[in-house]
């Protein structure tokens, strides 16, 4: 066999695993389809939920689910202010405080609510690959500009902090870590999020902002019948 036919032979293998559609789902077009995690690999890790969708599509669908994960964490922004809190006292938030964190949230916070902290005035510092003392470890290093309170969060604000790469890189991960725990339990919304996009071709802001409420009350309605369970 020729290593052309060997080829399409594998390619036959795989078309049977994800199928591979002649023309977008969403608007028809027949041109640069691309995958599209319908459940973000970053969030739920490898999972099939697979779409081959256009460009364009890709875009649109992308932007809203990036909004979409705004007005989620909007919801734990305190556990924002605890990671930073923490980490300026040289100390690390474990996986199970952070978890504790997010539980406090959802028995604090009854609603959409955006906690915005009070803004310190930085002096904004364009400057990039400056070298000075890291405000973590307290190295002279070449230091990293670290924007603690995220705009897609918090609003339009200019605070930004140099820490040395080793510790934005420790940083990060815990922040990594608390978004994916709170964005996996809104599995639903992605899920709905994509299957409106895919029927309309868009996802209007309000709409998002609630289902995003919507799956916040109901999972805090769950836990509360829950722990009322636990306490019987
Ligand atoms: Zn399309
Ligand atoms: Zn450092």
């Amino acid at each position: 066999m020729n290593k052309k036919k060997r080829n399409q032979q594998s390619l036959c293998v795989q078309a049977q695993v994800i199928p591979r559609p002649k023309l977008c789902p969403v608007c028809g077009r027949t041109k640069n389809l691309h995958p599209h995690h319908t459940k973000k690999e970053i969030v739920f890790g490898k999972n099939p939920s697979i779409v081959l969708i256009c460009d364009d599509c890709r875009h649109k669908i992308q932007c809203s689910v990036r909004l979409m994960e705004g007005y989620i964490l909007r919801n734990f922004a305190p556990v924002y202010q605890k990671i930073w809190e923490y980490y300026t006292q040289n100390r690390h938030l474990t996986g199970t405080e952070i978890t504790g964190y997010i539980e406090q949230c959802f028995i604090e916070i009854d609603s959409i609510v955006c906690e915005y902290i009070s803004i310190v005035d930085n002096p904004k510092n364009n400057d990039r690959g400056v070298e000075g003392i890291c405000l973590r470890c307290g190295h002279f290093k070449e230091l990293a500009r670290h924007h603690p309170f995220k705009r897609a969060v918090f609003g339009e604000n200019d605070v930004v902090y140099y820490i040395c790469k080793e510790c934005h890189t420790i940083l990060e991960r815990s922040v990594t870590h608390f978004e994916a725990t709170v964005l996996r339990k809104f599995s639903r919304c992605y899920a709905q999020a994509w299957r409106e996009f895919a029927s309309e071709g868009f996802i209007d802001k309000d709409r998002i902002e609630w289902l995003v409420q919507r799956e916040f009350l109901s999972i805090k309605a769950k836990r509360r019948y829950y722990n009322c369970k636990i306490k019987k």
